[in-house]
This record gives structure tokens, sequence and C-alpha cells, in this order.
């Protein structure tokens, strides 16, 4: 006989969901834990007298209970019952699945709020429907702060179930607006429509980062700026539209000394970068659907090259550039970059949308793109100011094709473009590698020219293979074939 009530059960207890759990508690819901490691569970549930209060608030840990037996777990809980997973992403989620599918009811609520591939979850979503239970699969993002402060959390799955969940997973969320009472947690859509937008926050948190770090290349190897500069220089541009939380940490960065050696430790960093896939599996989506993700794909193919650490250093004793250096007015150029990186990140998140609404049709989802936007505009890594005025963007106009043609942005991108082009040339003249930066303006340059080069290539693909060809002058879809041999 179970007499306890339990609000919802969390399974996987390593670091997001133990900090998922205290958020709940802490926000007054009680929680059943559950891990498959028993150990894990008991010293979690027994340490949690001993946390400092600004993580266990009073009466946390009264609401949390721990179960060694998944029966008892799931007996413990509130009818519909509600079960979170967080464990390892991939084949443990379809385990744990698995598991509770043989003691939860029809109707029960699952949420998977892991890193899940959004192929997975459209996956286990039509299957769990069919088997009569209701599925959420989630994107959580902000890390082990967020999920215990406040994550943005991306919700998608079967709509009915959301209804049971919203006031869970709206109160752990992270807030914002001038009241701090918004929460970075609304619908999303159906099936992986939660999963993906996570994975194209992960994507442009990718795209973001590499152009930060083209900026600081930049300034450092044009104008010599020492890290303390770099800090200044951070400092102020985070006191204006690219106000974000990767510009503030990057930042600080700069101040921070490597305990060993007495320098400073960015420049004790091996510069291989690592990756766990999120930003690739955008990429190789984008290139599934036909979509231009180029600067995102770019960030990825970066962090390939920085991989190849030994190669470049054998290639640095052989190859060489421009011997160039920088002469012109160094403030201006600092302004410069900044509205450079502007402008390229302006491109990134609307290659983003335009990904997602590519996704959307594709999956017969219906994404609201600015409340996308207000997800991620607190808890999560790309946080910025920046969101408010993609959010304003669709809006105005929630159809709209592109964000760059948003009036706002139409004029942000015109002010900033002339910067934009002196750093990219400075930067080709130079010898400096800048993916992000170029990748956006040639995107740019691209998709507001009416005819591109593809006149000649499809004649090509006609010529060697019968492709055909459309003309100018006839209505779409009416195709031509030449013999080109012949005709020469
Ligand atoms: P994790 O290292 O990804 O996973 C560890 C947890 O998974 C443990 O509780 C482990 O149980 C359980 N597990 C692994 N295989 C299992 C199986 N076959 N059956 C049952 N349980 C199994 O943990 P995490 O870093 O806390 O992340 C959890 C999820 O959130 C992941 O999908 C991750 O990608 C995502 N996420 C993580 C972050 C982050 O900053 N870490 C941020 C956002 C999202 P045992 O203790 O028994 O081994």
């Amino acid at each position: 006989f179970q007499t306890m009530q339990n609000d919802i059960g969390l399974i996987g207890l390593a670091v997001m969901g133990q900090n998922l759990v205290l958020n709940m508690a802490n926000h007054g819901f009680s929680v059943a834990v559950y891990n498959r490691t028993t150990e894990t569970m008991d010293e979690f549930v027994g340490g949690l007298k001993d946390e400092p209060v600004d993580k266990v608030w009073e009466g946390t840990a009264d609401r949390v209970h721990g179960y060694k037996e998944i029966e008892d777990f799931v007996a413990s809980l509130k009818r519909p019952r509600r079960v979170m997973i967080m464990v390892k992403a991939g084949g443990p989620v379809d385990a744990v699945i698995q598991q509770l599918k043989g003691l939860l009811e029809p109707g029960d609520i699952i949420i998977d709020g892991g890193n899940s591939d959004f192929v997975d979850t459209n996956r286990r979503s039509k299957e769990l429907r069919e088997e009569g239970f209701q599925f959420i699969g989630t994107g959580v993002s902000g890390g082990e702060e967020g999920a215990l402060k406040g994550p943005s959390i991306m919700p998608g799955g079967h709509v009915d179930a959301w209804p049971h969940v919203k006031d869970i997973l709206q109160s752990i969320s992270a807030k914002v607006g001038p009241n701090d009472d918004i929460p970075c947690c609304d619908w999303v859509g159906e099936d992986g429509a939660g999963h993906y937008v996570k994975m194209v926050h992960n994507g442009i948190e990718y795209g973001d980062m590499q152009l930060i770090c083209e900026a600081y290349f930049i300034l450092k190897h044009t104008l010599n700026l020492s890290n303390e500069e770099l800090y200044q220089v951070f400092k102020s541009w985070n006191q204006g539209e690219l106000a974000s939380y990767l510009i503030e940490i990057t930042r600080d960065i700069f101040t921070v000394k490597d305990e060993k050696t007495g320098n400073d430790l960015v420049d004790m960093i091996l510069d291989t970068a690592k990756q766990k896939g999120t930003g690739k599996w955008m990429s190789q989506h984008a290139l599934d659907l036909g979509v231009p993700t180029t600067l995102i794909t770019e960030a990825v193919y970066a962090r390939c090259l920085s991989g190849q650490k030994d190669a470049r250093v054998r290639a640095s004793e052989v190859l060489t550039g421009p011997d160039v250096t920088f002469d012109g007015d160094r403030d201006q150029f600092i302004e410069d970059v900044r509205q450079a990186l502007y402008a390229s990140k302006l491109v990134s998140y609307a290659q983003g949308y335009v990904q997602l609404d590519a996704a959307a049709a594709e999956f017969g989802w219906k994404l609201n793109n600015g409340n996308i936007a207000l997800l991620w505009r607190g808890g999560c890594i790309i946080r910025s100011v920046f969101l408010e005025d993609i959010k304003a963007a669709f809006d105005k106009n929630p159809q709209l094709e592109n964000l760059l043609l948003d009036d706002f942005f139409k004029k942000a991108i015109n002010q900033a473009q002339p910067a934009w082009r002196r750093v990219v040339a400075t930067a080709v003249n130079m010898g400096l590698p800048v993916p992000g930066f170029s990748a956006a303006l040639t995107y740019y340059d691209g998709y507001r020219r009416d005819r591109l080069p593809a006149n000649l290539l499809q004649a090509q693909r006609d010529y060697f293979g019968a492709h055909t060809y459309e003309r100018i002058d006839t209505p779409r879809g009416e195709t031509f074939h030449t013999d080109w041999i012949r005709e020469r």
C-alpha cells in the first residue's frame, strides 16, 4: 500500500537530473527519484541536508523521496503519472522507456529531458502514442547551473500532455521580462519539435562562439591587443547590442591567471576544440533539407580544423601567407570588428530560422518563431538582448520569410555592412581565417542577388548529363534540353 503521492518522478541522477530535482523541489513540488545505480540515489538524497541553503531551499529535502525499486518509484506518483528521464541520450533512453512501459498506465506521461536526437524523439513519440502513453521530448539548456536555477526549456511531443506538465516546467524555467515573470518555457510543437529547437539552439551556440573567436583572433593579430585590452573591448561590447552571456563570459576569461605559470590562462590552453555533436546534427540536417545553414556548418568545420593540431603545426612550417601589417585606425577597426560580429550573428540567426521553417514544413510542425526566441532569451547559453529584437520581428510578422527582411534588421545590416566588408577584406589580406564572418557575408551577398551564376551551372548539367533547364521567359516547371555539342 502506497500512501506517498509525488507530483513528479525523475530518473537519472547525474548532474543534470540532480539539479532539476532540486529546482522542482525548491519550487514546492514533491519529487520521486530513481537511479539505475542505487548508491548514487542514496548519496544524493542522504546529502541534501548538508547542502547550502542557496542550493537546497527550506523544506526541499523533505520533498525529495528516493526509491531503490522502480516499481515503488512509479507507484508513488500522482495520476496521470509524470516521469522525467534525464539519462544519457540514445539507447539508455529507450531502455528506461521500455522499463517504464510495463509499469505505467495509458495516459501517463513520459518526459525525455536529455539531449536526444530529434529523429529518436519523432520515433518515440509515434510509438508511445500508438501504445496509449503520453510523451514529451524536451530540450533543456543551461548546463548544471541552469538546471538548478532556471534553464531554458523547449518542450515538444504530444500536445495533450502539455497542460499536465506546464505548471512544473514553467515554474522551474528561467524567467525574463521587466518583472522577471515570463518563463523561458512554452510549448514548441508536435513530436520531435522540442528537441529540434534545442538542436538549433546548440547550432546557433556553435556559430556565436565561432564568431566571437574570430573577433578575438582578428583583434589579436591585427592590433596585437593584450588580454587586458581584449577584456576592455569585450566589456564595452557587452554594454551594447551584443550584450549576451557568451560575450560576458568571454570578457571574464581574459582576466583569469594560470595558477601553475602565472600566465593568462587563455594563452595556456591548447587550441583544439572538442564537440559533442549537436552542432554537427544541425548541419547534417541542413544538408538533408537543402537549406544553406552555412555559418553554423563553417563553425563545425572550424572545430574540425582546430582538431588537426599536429597537421597544422607541420603545415605552418611549410606554407606561407601574406606579410602584411595593419596600418589603419585602431579604434575604428575595433568598432568595425564589433559591427562585423553583429552583422554575422544576425545572418546566423536568420539561417537558423530558415532551417527551422524548412524542418517545420517537412514534419508538419506549427512553430511559433517569436516564442522560440523568447525561450532562448534566458537560462540558456545563447541568451542575449538581441533575441528581444528577433521576437519583435516575428511578432510583427509571424510569416517573416527571413529575418534579414525585417525592417529593423535590414537597417542594422545596412549600417554594419561597410565595416563588415572592411573586416573581412582586412582578414583576407592579412591571411587570417574568418570562416564565420565570410560565410555570413557571402550568404548575405548571395541571398540579396536576384540572379546568381546557376544559369551557367544548369547549362553545364544539361551539357554533360541532359539534366535539362528552365528558361527565364517560360513558366516555371517547363524544361528544355539543348544538344550542346551540335549547337557549338
Ligand atoms: P549523463 O552523463 O549524460 O548520463 C548519466 C545518467 O544516465 C546516470 O544517471 C546513469 O545512471 C544513466 N544511465 C546511463 N545509461 C543508462 C541505462 N542504460 N539505463 C539507465 N540509466 C542509464 O548525465 P547528464 O550530464 O546529467 O545529462 C543527462 C542528459 O541531459 C543527457 O542527455 C545530456 O546530454 C543532457 N544535457 C546535459 C547537459 C550538461 O551540461 N551536462 C546540458 C543539457 C543537457 P548510472 O548512475 O546508473 O550510471
